[in-house]
């Protein structure tokens, strides 16, 4: 499959492409679904850090459709890892409800990447949902002996594959509803209380666009997280 003018763009960048087998399919829960697969070389060739993401491409109806999504549990011995794909309309999601042993999907690599924050953090303040949830527990997984506060946008009632501990972090489920409102306003109203010193905190927002970019505004405009103790992404885009 060609990959049309996002792939002649991230050719630019200098994106390096793979070739992923699928080796295993299992459905965690009615909306979430994890398949694993061998890496094409991928990690030997580029290592692995926390929340770690690729860019898969995807047939939309012979048109390129490129999407992110992050390596779950990266096996660099073996070449080997998983992908959780949360559940709802569109090709990524319906590509990985198909998916079975022997099925191959390209893949480019670049705009992934992790900053260390220095000094470490003493807590982890994480915003985000089923979609970000791969990368949320790569993250607590990689601050092991950090507390965490995670705000977590959900739009079913799945028991989704947390890697929370319950002493050390305090996991706060907040119902998605029509439009995001609901995790704005809890976010806006408790993320004061852990900002005062806001160079001892980590800062990690990974949610629908909307959300993300307000979130974002107020945790630097309103709360003066400097952006090294901050950092944000949009994961998806509500239509
Ligand atoms: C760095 C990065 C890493 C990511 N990692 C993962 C991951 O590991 N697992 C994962 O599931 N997703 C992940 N995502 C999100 C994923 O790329 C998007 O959800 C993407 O839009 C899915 O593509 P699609 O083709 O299925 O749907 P699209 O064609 O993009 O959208 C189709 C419809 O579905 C809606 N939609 C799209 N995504 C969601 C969603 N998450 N929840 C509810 N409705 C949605 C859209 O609003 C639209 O109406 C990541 C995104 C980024 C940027």
């Amino acid at each position: 499959m060609g990959h049309g003018w996002e792939g002649a763009v991230l050719k630019l960048f200098r994106a390096k492409d793979f070739k992923f087998t699928v080796t295993g399919a299992e459905q965690v829960t009615e909306h979430y679904r994890r398949l694993t697969f061998t890496d094409g070389g991928l990690l030997a060739a580029l290592g692995v850090h926390p929340t770690m993401w690729v860019r898969l491409w995807f047939d939309n109806d012979g048109r390129p459709h490129q999407r992110g999504y992050t390596l779950v549990d990266p096996d660099v011995e073996n070449g080997a890892f998983a992908i959780e794909f949360a559940l709802h309309d569109g090709c990524a999601s319906d590509w990985s409800r198909t998916a079975k042993p022997g099925d191959v999907i390209e893949a480019s690599v670049q705009g992934t990447g992790f900053t260390e924050p220095d000094p470490s953090p003493e807590r982890l303040l994480v915003v985000g949902d089923a979609a970000s949830l791969p990368a949320i527990n790569s993250l607590l997984d990689a601050f092991p002996e950090t507390p965490a506060t995670i705000w977590f946008e959900t739009a079913d009632d799945d028991e989704l594959p947390f890697r929370v501990d319950p002493i050390r972090h305090d996991l706060r489920k907040i119902a998605r509803g029509e439009d995001g409102a609901a995790l704005l306003e809890q976010v806006r109203e408790e993320l004061p209380h852990f900002t005062k010193e806001p160079e001892r905190i980590y800062l990690w927002i990974a949610a629908e666009a909307k959300s993300t970019r307000a979130l974002t505004a107020f945790a630097r405009k309103e709360l003066g997280v400097p952006k090294q103790r901050a950092h944000t992404l949009a994961y998806w885009r509500a239509a």
